[in-house]
C-alpha cells in the first residue's frame, strides 16, 4: 500500500510502526459556526482512510480534536452575548449531527483543546528546559525556531526563505521576540477572555500546542499518520512537528497526508472569504451521502470545485448504485432457491475482479476516484448477471461485494429505507410482464412488496399509477 507523504514529497510504502495498528491523528475544526463544505472535506476523506485501513485488517485508533478556545469562537460570545463555552458546545454537537448525516465516524477519542491545558502548560515548560522556548518580559511564550534546524522540512520551506519573508511583515509582538520567526505557545490573558494559571502567566494557549499534546496524550510520542487540509501544512503542522520533536527527542509522525481544497469557482471555500456552503445548507437539498459521494468523486490531493452540476452527477451516479443494490436485495429474495449454477460460480470469480481493482485503486495512495470507477464496473456487471431466473445465493454474493466495497467509501445500501423511484418503476415494469405471462401469483407478490414499502399501485386506463402512502 502506498501513501504520499507531504514530508517525502513522493508516494511511499506504507508500515505502520506497530504491525496491525495505525495510530491516526486528524486536525479538526475550530467550532465557532456551522460547519462548511470545505471542512467536511478532510472529515470524510480521512474517515474512508480510516475504513480502508480497517477493511486491510488494521487496528486504527483515529484522534481528531475539536478547538474549543480560539478569537473567532470568543468574538462570537462577545458578539451574541454568551460564553465561548457555550458557542463551542453548541456548535460541536452541530457538527456531530453533521459527520453523523455524512456518516463520518466519531473518533476513538475527540479531545477539546480547554480540557488539555495542564498537558500544554507541562509541554511548554520542557520546551523552556530544553532551551527551546522563552518567556518573554509579558508572559507570552515563543517557541525558539532557529534552534531547530530541521524546521521547515514539511513544508519545504527554507529558514532564510522565511526570514526574509517576515522581514518584509510587521509581525505583532515582534518586539517582545528574539526572532521575528518565532511563534507563539502561551499568551496573556485580555480582559473578558477565557484563561488559565500558568507558571508565566494567567493566559491561554497559542494554537499549535494543543495537536502535540493531544496526539501525544491520545496515541504516543510517536504516530503513523497525521492529516489535515493543505492549509495546515505551514505554519501549523510545521510548528507541531518543531514542538513534538523538540520536546520529545524523537521524529513525530511517520506519514503527512493533506487534502487539497475544496473551491467554488475556483477559489478555495472558506468563512473569511463568505463563498462558503454549510453542510446543513446542502442537507436542505441533498441527502448528505450524495455531499459524500461527490467529495469521494477526486483524488483527495486534486483541488476539487463545487458545483450543481457536479452535484447532480453524484446524486445520478450514487442513485445508480443504490439502484443496482435494490434489484440484487430484490433478487436475493425472490431468485431461485438452491445453491448457484457453474455459471454463476464462474460469473461472482469474474466479479471478484472489481474488488481487486477497487482495493488496487485504494492501495495508490487512496485514490477513491478510480474506487469508484471499480463500484459502477461491478454495477454494469451485477444489472447484467442477475436476471430473471438467477439463484438467490448468487445475487446475495453479488449484494454482499457491493455493500462491502461501499461501506469501505461510507455509502451505506442496507440501510436505505426510502425505496427509490427507480426501484418502484422496475418493480412495475416486472408486474406488468408477469401480468401479461399470466403469472397472476407473481404479480400480485410484486404488488405486496411494494405495499410493505410504503408504494400503493393503481391500476389505471393511462396505466400503472403509484404513490407513498
Ligand atoms: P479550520 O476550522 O479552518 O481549522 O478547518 C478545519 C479543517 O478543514 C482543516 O483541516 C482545514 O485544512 C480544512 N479546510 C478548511 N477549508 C477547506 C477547504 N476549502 N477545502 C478543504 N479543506 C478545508
Ligand atoms: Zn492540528
Amino acid at each position: 500500500m502506498k501513501v504520499y507523504n507531504t514530508l517525502s514529497r513522493q508516494k511511499e510504502e506504507f508500515v505502520p510502526l506497530e504491525e496491525g495498528t495505525v495510530k491516526m491523528y486528524v486536525c479538526g475544526p475550530t467550532v465557532y459556526n456551522l460547519i462548511h463544505i470545505g471542512n467536511a472535506r478532510p472529515m470524510i476523506v480521512f474517515d474512508t482512510v480510516r475504513r480502508y485501513l480497517e477493511y486491510r485488517g488494521y487496528r486504527v485508533e483515529y484522534v481528531s480534536n475539536f478547538t474549543d478556545v480560539d478569537d473567532k469562537i470568543i468574538a462570537k460570545a462577545v458578539e451574541e452575548g454568551s460564553t465561548a463555552e457555550e458557542v463551542s458546545q453548541r456548535y460541536i454537537a452541530e457538527c456531530k449531527k453533521d459527520m453523523e448525516g455524512m456518516h463520518v465516524r466519531p473518533a476513538t477519542e475527540h479531545p477539546l483543546a480547554t480540557q488539555e491545558i495542564q498537558g500544554m502548560v507541562e509541554m511548554i515548560q520542557t520546551l523552556i528546559d530544553k532551551g527551546y522556548a522563552y518567556p518573554s518580559s509579558d508572559g507570552t511564550v515563543y517557541f525558539r525556531v532557529k534552534s531547530f534546524p530541521s524546521y521547515g522540512k514539511l513544508s519545504h520551506k527554507n529558514l532564510d526563505d522565511l526570514q526574509s519573508g517576515f522581514r518584509a511583515l510587521q509581525v505583532s509582538g515582534a518586539g517582545q521576540k528574539e526572532d521575528p520567526l518565532d511563534f507563539v505557545l502561551w499568551k496573556p490573558k485580555k480582559e473578558g477572555e477565557p484563561s488559565w494559571p500558568s507558571p508565566w502567566c494567567d493566559g491561554r494557549p497559542g494554537w499549535h500546542i494543543e495537536c502535540s499534546v493531544m496526539a501525544k496524550k491520545y496515541l504516543g510520542e510517536q504516530i503513523d499518520i497525521h492529516a489535515g487540509g493543505e492549509d495546515l501544512i505551514f505554519p501549523h503542522h510545521e510548528n507541531e512537528i518543531a514542538q513534538s520533536e523538540c520536546c520529545n527527542g524523537r521524529p513525530f509522525a511517520r506519514y503527512w497526508l493533506h487534502n487539497a481544497f475544496l473551491n467554488i469557482d475556483n477559489r478555495k471555500m472558506s468563512k473569511s472569504l463568505g463563498n462558503f456552503f454549510t453542510v446543513r445548507e446542502v442537507a436542505e437539498e441533498y441527502d448528505l451521502q450524495v455531499l459524500r459521494f461527490f467529495m469521494l468523486s477526486a483524488h483527495y490531493r486534486s483541488p476539487l470545485n463545487f458545483s450543481r452540476d457536479l452535484m447532480t452527477a453524484a446524486k445520478n451516479g450514487l442513485e445508480r448504485i443504490q439502484t443496482a443494490a435494490g434489484h440484487l436485495r430484490q433478487m436475493k429474495e425472490q431468485g431461485q432457491p438452491g445453491e448457484m449454477s457453474g455459471a454463476e460460480t464462474a460469473a461472482l470469480e469474474q466479479a471478484e475482479k472489481f474488488i481487486c481493482k477497487f482495493q488496487d485503486a485504494m492501495d495508490d495512495d487512496f485514490n477513491t476516484a478510480d474506487a469508484i470507477a471499480a463500484v459502477f464496473e461491478l454495477v454494469k456487471f451485477s444489472n447484467t448477471q442477475a436476471k430473471e431466473g438467477c439463484t438467490g445465493s448468487f445475487a446475495e454474493k453479488l449484494y454482499g461485494i457491493l455493500c462491502t466495497l461501499s461501506d469501505i467509501l461510507g455509502l451505506s445500501l442496507e440501510a436505505e429505507e426510502e425505496i427509490l423511484d427507480q426501484e418502484i418503476e422496475d418493480l412495475i415494469a416486472q408486474r406488468q410482464a408477469a401480468r401479461k405471462a399470466r403469472d397472476f401469483q407473481k404479480a400480485d407478490q410484486i404488488r405486496d412488496t411494494l405495499l410493505e414499502k410504503g408504494i400503493l399501485l393503481e391500476d389505471t386506463r393511462e396505466g400503472v399509477k403509484w404513490k407513498r402512502v
